[in-house]
């Protein structure tokens, strides 16, 4: 066996505060809530300690984002992008800082937030840029309007490019923002936070709120709130859902996903199984459009779970700082009870389980990669989100049955579709009830490209000119 030497990226180029305020009127103040302590998942050592925003001091928040408005919305286009660019040649700047902060944080090896996380995030700024000065040319009629002051809330999974996807868009359209980060990842916003003032970013333009649920809560239920964005659960989504009903707030919802990622006898087998790895353990699988359920023609099983067994002992699982990682550290303790919890009922349930020979740091929140064969389609592990390194292996015989099983899902976020056959590929497409297919390729982002999801995935689309519709009062 090969062995790598360890290759550890330096930390030293993060300067993590001790304790960090909310960010509110492009100043740093502290919050009225009992502070919380964020950790790192790779070794469960205390990074630094939050602020947690009360309602009150959602309220201030709120206030400094309408009080901005006024003047951001007033500005052309073409001033308003010159920040949004500044904001993104920041970020590439700094980037290796973010990189290492999210990977301390996330627990993501740093391979993927260096080169995945952040070059999307600093793509995702200069795109919107890009719009700020040609928002009468998008198709939303000659002079579109923003709504006003964004509520956005963001999830652990992808921390800076959540906040990315959120506050990119809307900041080009002319609105204003308060954002809620995850509790146990708070930190690279915070720093972004600093990037704004160096961006010298008028003030309240850009706010950021750390805390719990009820801190969301408090910003989605704000009354002089226009515009809800939310991307979590679906369980959180319908709650915020129905808050908002009735109400003139504007909403965009992307929430879980349950993706299925076909494989057809006649595809490149050694390719497809670096897409379902790719598709599946990618960031620990905590990915919303993760292929967590791997269809694959009957007649190729046999063959591709071997393959996919031999590549899956050859994955790197440890420090996520070391450049030769490939799974890093569950985000939190909960997530890790939650996907034990639904990985032993597979085994309940009669699905066969397997992993390989994988040793775990004794430290922090880790789950080895694990395949589940033998799965039924009523299988707890076959149908409700796992949001781990965890994947469903069931089969198929003919391409209607594909389509048929791969639809046979509450949620509709993603799908992807490995074959040689181009006419196939079109067909898949056509009857997959999913957001976004992938074709011979998994896992694909591009700020060009819209996002979003069917069913219980949720509503509205990020990403793209669509993107620019969630902001614009149209
Ligand atoms: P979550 O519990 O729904 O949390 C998401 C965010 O909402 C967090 O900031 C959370 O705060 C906050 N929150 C919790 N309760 C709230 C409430 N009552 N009102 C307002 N905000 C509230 O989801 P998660 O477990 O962190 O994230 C994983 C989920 O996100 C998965 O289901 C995944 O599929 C989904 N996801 C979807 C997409 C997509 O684009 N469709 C992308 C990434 C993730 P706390 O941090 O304090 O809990
Ligand atoms: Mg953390």
């Amino acid at each position: 066996m090969f062995e790598y030497a360890p290759a550890p990226e330096s930390r030293d180029v993060v300067d993590i505060k001790p304790s960090y305020g909310l960010f509110i009127g492009g100043e740093f103040t502290d919050g009225t809530g009992t502070p919380f302590k964020t950790v790192n998942p790779a070794s469960e050592e205390v990074l630094s300690e939050v602020a947690s925003a009360s309602a009150d001091d959602v309220d201030r928040a709120v206030r400094a984002a309408r009080e901005a408005f006024g003047t951001w919305s007033a500005m052309p286009g073409s001033e308003r992008a010159k920040y949004l660019f500044r904001i993104a040649r920041i970020i590439q700047e700094r980037s290796r800082e973010l990189a290492v902060l999210e990977s301390l944080d996330n627990g993501k090896p740093i391979r993927e937030s260096r080169d995945v996380d952040l070059p999307l995030v600093a793509a995702h700024f200069f795109y919107y840029a890009g719009w700020a000065d040609k928002l009468s040319y998008a198709g939303y009629g000659p002079s579109p309007r923003p709504l006003g002051v964004a509520g956005q809330v963001i999830p652990w999974n992808f921390p800076l490019l959540m906040l990315a996807w959120k506050i990119a868009p809307a900041l080009a359209c002319g609105n204003t923002v308060v954002l809620k980060p995850a509790e146990t990842t708070p930190l690279t916003a915070l720093l972004f936070a600093e990037i704004c003032r160096q961006a010298d970013l008028p003030p309240g333009v850009v706010n950021i709120v750390t805390g719990a649920g009820e801190t969301g809560a408090a910003l989605v239920n704000h009354p002089d709130v226009d515009k809800v964005a939310f991307t979590g659960s679906t369980e959180v989504g319908r709650l915020i859902a129905r808050s908002v009903a009735g109400t003139r707030k504007k909403v965009t919802l992307e929430l879980g996903g349950k993706a299925a990622n076909i494989v057809f006898d006649d595809a490149a087998l050694d390719q497809a199984v670096e897409g379902v790895v790719n598709g599946i353990f990618f960031n620990q699988g905590h990915v919303c459009c993760a292929g967590s359920r791997l269809l694959v023609q009957e007649s190729i099983a046999e063959e591709l779970l071997e393959a996919l067994k031999r590549r899956l002992a050859t994955l790197r699982l440890g420090d996520p700082l070391d450049k030769n990682t490939d799974i890093g550290a569950i985000n939190s303790a909960a997530q890790l009870a939650k996907i034990r919890e639904l990985s032993d009922h597979g085994e309940l349930e009669g699905a066969e389980r397997w992993s390989p020979a994988c040793a775990l740091p004794e430290r922090g929140f880790w789950f080895p990669p694990t395949i589940f064969t033998g799965v039924a389609q009523s299988h707890r592990i076959a149908r409700e989100e796992v949001f781990g390194p965890v994947l469903s292996v069931l089969t198929f015989r003919t391409p209607a049955e594909a389509v048929e099983k791969a639809n046979n899902t509450p949620y509709g976020l993603s799908a992807g579709v490995w074959t040689e056959k181009g006419s196939r590929i079109l067909w898949m497409a056509d009857r997959l009830r999913a957001g976004v297919v992938w074709a011979n390729t998994f896992n694909r982002f591009d700020p060009t490209s819209p996002f979003g999801g069917y069913k219980e995935s949720g509503y509205g689309r990020e990403g793209g000119r669509h993107g620019l519709e969630a902001y614009l009062d149209v």
